[in-house]
């Protein structure tokens, strides 16, 4: 058995803070946890005790979007020009970052063929360390469309269908649809991709299931499509336009209305690229789908080799953009657990959960950016040492601190003290 001393523990569910609170952690799960007096605190033999009396301990964070395997490169085609056995390897070292984190699950919104089932085959042999793969394979694009390479192209709604089924069958946890173009060269972000009878094929099959379906969108169309087609989580969600010039930005709050009406999750609103055209929209549209009442997960779509661990940046600029450190939390904790269907498994540090903990060195309700600060990572029970290989953490450190100058720069959100 584990004894967690902790200074502050936020268990994720959205209740106040306990200060000096313990967690007991028998094999993976937790045993209990409460304050000090009012937890039974076994001592002896085969009692192991941690010490995070300095530090505030969390759930685990979840990714909600994640590229663990495109492969090393500055831009898609440079990546996917590798061989699926370099992509395997690219994924390898970024799940380990991204666990030195903090980030004990992610949902890999794909790559190209086997890739990803091949990583967590080889996570669950005991091989590598990485979080807990949740897992779409590949997405789901029409001929030409964003991420063709990746070998799951479908036309027409029993393509689509028959497409989904394959990677359900292949181990796909959740089915992720691309409905409008993205960063691949010969697409148009700012169009959609698919009809709404073509996404149904998608929606229908995940569903029928008993899985979810995730939706790739920046066209303002694709949103539209994609809430008719009864999608559970929208992705980017970035109100482009073909008209006018570009960017083609426009918020739309009348959609935004739509989305909260049919109750769909948004995901990865904010992002983390040093270009201010499209940080300054990012920011508009997570405001404006906040006040829209739109239910928000936090996915940092990291994709690039070594930059990855942003998530607790992806929070802060969350925060920066007007939520309340809790309500970013929750935006990475149990809200994703619960859209998952894992919240029985996952999410908060609650009796019976498993024990996916992070322990920080100060309190981030305090100032969220302490989020950046792990001290220690424990998953499924067992404490991850820290990976020699300090790359990620350098890289993503160095990309925030540009990253604020930038909103600094151009008065993006409001200022953090
Ligand atoms: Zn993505």
């Amino acid at each position: 058995m584990k004894i967690i001393t902790c200074g502050t523990c936020i268990d994720g569910t959205g209740a106040p803070a306990i200060k000096n609170a313990v967690i007991l952690v028998e094999g993976s799960k937790i045993l209990d946890v409460g304050e000090e007096r009012e937890v039974d605190v076994p001592r002896g033999r085969g009692v192991e005790k941690i010490d995070c009396s300095t530090m505030t301990v969390l759930p685990g964070l979840i990714d909600s979007h994640i590229h663990l395997a495109l492969g090393a490169g500055s831009f898609y085609e440079e990546m996917f020009a590798h061989s699926d056995a370099h992509l395997l390897l690219t994924g390898v070292v970024n799940a380990r970052s991204v666990l030195d984190a903090g980030i004990t699950t992610v949902k890999d919104l794909g790559t190209r063929n086997r890739v990803t089932f091949d990583l967590r085959e080889a996570s669950a042999t005991g091989i590598i360390q990485t979080p807990r793969l949740i897992l779409s394979g590949r997405a789901i694009t029409m001929t030409g469309g964003h991420f063709y390479f990746c070998n799951a192209v479908a036309d027409g709604y029993e393509e689509v269908r028959k497409t989904a089924r394959r990677l359900i069958t292949e181990g796909a946890d959740f089915i992720k649809v691309m409905a409008s173009g993205g960063g691949t060269r010969i697409t148009d972000r700012r169009r959609a991709s698919y009809s709404v009878e073509e996404l149904r094929g998608a929606t229908d099959v995940a569903h029928n299931a008993g899985k979810t379906a995730a939706v790739h969108c920046h066209a303002t169309q694709a949103i539209l499509n994609a809430v008719d087609a009864g999608f559970d989580v929208i992705e980017h969600c970035s109100f482009l336009e073909p008209e006018g010039k570009y960017p083609g930005h426009t918020f739309r709050e009348d959609v935004a209305k739509e989305i909260a009406k049919a109750g769909v999750l948004v995901d990865h609103i904010i992002h983390t690229k040093l270009d201010p055209i499209e940080l300054e929209y990012k920011f508009e549209n997570f405001m404006g789908l906040r006040r829209a009442g739109v239910q928000m997960l936090a996915g940092s779509d990291d994709l690039f080799l070594d930059l990855m661990g942003q998530l607790p940046l992806v929070l802060e600029l969350m925060v920066r953009g007007g939520m309340t450190p809790m309500e970013a939390l929750l935006s990475a904790t149990s809200k994703p657990a619960e859209a998952m269907g894992l919240d029985g498994l996952i999410g908060t540090v609650e009796k019976g959960k498993e024990a996916d903990l992070i322990a920080v060195k100060g309190n981030p309700l305090e100032d969220i950016r302490f989020l950046a600060s792990t001290a220690l990572v424990m998953k499924g029970g067992k404490v991850i040492p820290p990976s020699p290989r300090k790359i990620a953490k350098d890289k993503v450190t160095e990309h925030a601190k540009k990253v604020r100058d930038l909103i600094e720069e151009h008065s993006l959100g409001r200022v953090l003290d």
